[in-house]
């Protein structure tokens, strides 16, 4: 099975495998009119490879949440139907937010990765293997390759849009003291410590 997360629809591995029902081909892109205007719903294979091609065109903008949402939903069930010998990753850069109109983090591609990383690992014995396509942006190209070769590794794959929840939880406990009106204040004796006033029955 063959999953290309380009920005671009994989119109080459599409034609290639059109009719070919041993490869199921999973193509999420920006939609046309974007180049090369093809992958739309519609697209699903034909004769034997009927129904063996799955597209989902999305929007400019499309980030982590639509990604995620399209990978549990379609690609994951599609995947445990097929049951693959081995996945491979058309891996292209390009849905990062530096780059072509989509908005795909560095946590987002991660967070694919360990998708990947599971399917791989419950239908074909972990055989994943990723091949580079676009980005054109060389800062996020860079940094999403190390982002899912860190997943690759053993990292704990992130949950996208988390980040620095904690880190804003720990400052506003910090701060929260800062911003009480004098008089909303309780009257606290002075010798309260942290579990309340000393000597209380
Ligand atoms: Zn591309």
């Amino acid at each position: 099975m063959i999953i290309d997360w380009d920005a671009h629809h994989g119109n080459g591995t599409q034609d290639i495998f059109w009719a070919d029902p041993d490869v199921l081909f999973f193509d999420i892109h920006r939609a046309s009119p974007f180049y090369p205007g093809t992958g739309s719903l519609e697209e699903v294979g034909v004769g034997l490879g009927d129904g063996a091609i799955i597209n989902v065109p999305l929007p400019a903008d499309t980030g982590d949440a639509a990604y995620l949402k399209a990978f549990h939903e379609i690609l994951v069930p599609a995947a445990e139907w097929f049951r693959p010998d081995l996945i491979l990753v058309s891996a292209g850069f390009d849905p990062h937010s530096h780059d072509l109109a989509l908005n795909v983090s560095y946590d987002g591609f991660a967070a694919m990765t360990g998708i990947l990383q599971g399917l791989a690992r419950r239908q074909c014995g972990g055989r994943l293997v990723f091949v580079l396509e676009g980005g054109y942006n060389l800062i996020s190209l860079s940094r999403g390759v190390r982002s899912v070769l860190k997943v690759l590794a053993g990292d704990e794959p992130p949950e996208p849009g988390l980040r620095g929840l904690a880190e804003v939880e720990a400052a506003a406990a910090f701060h929260r003291s800062a911003f009480v009106a004098e008089e909303d204040t309780p009257s606290t004796p002075t010798d309260a410590g942290p579990d309340g006033p000393s000597g209380t029955p």
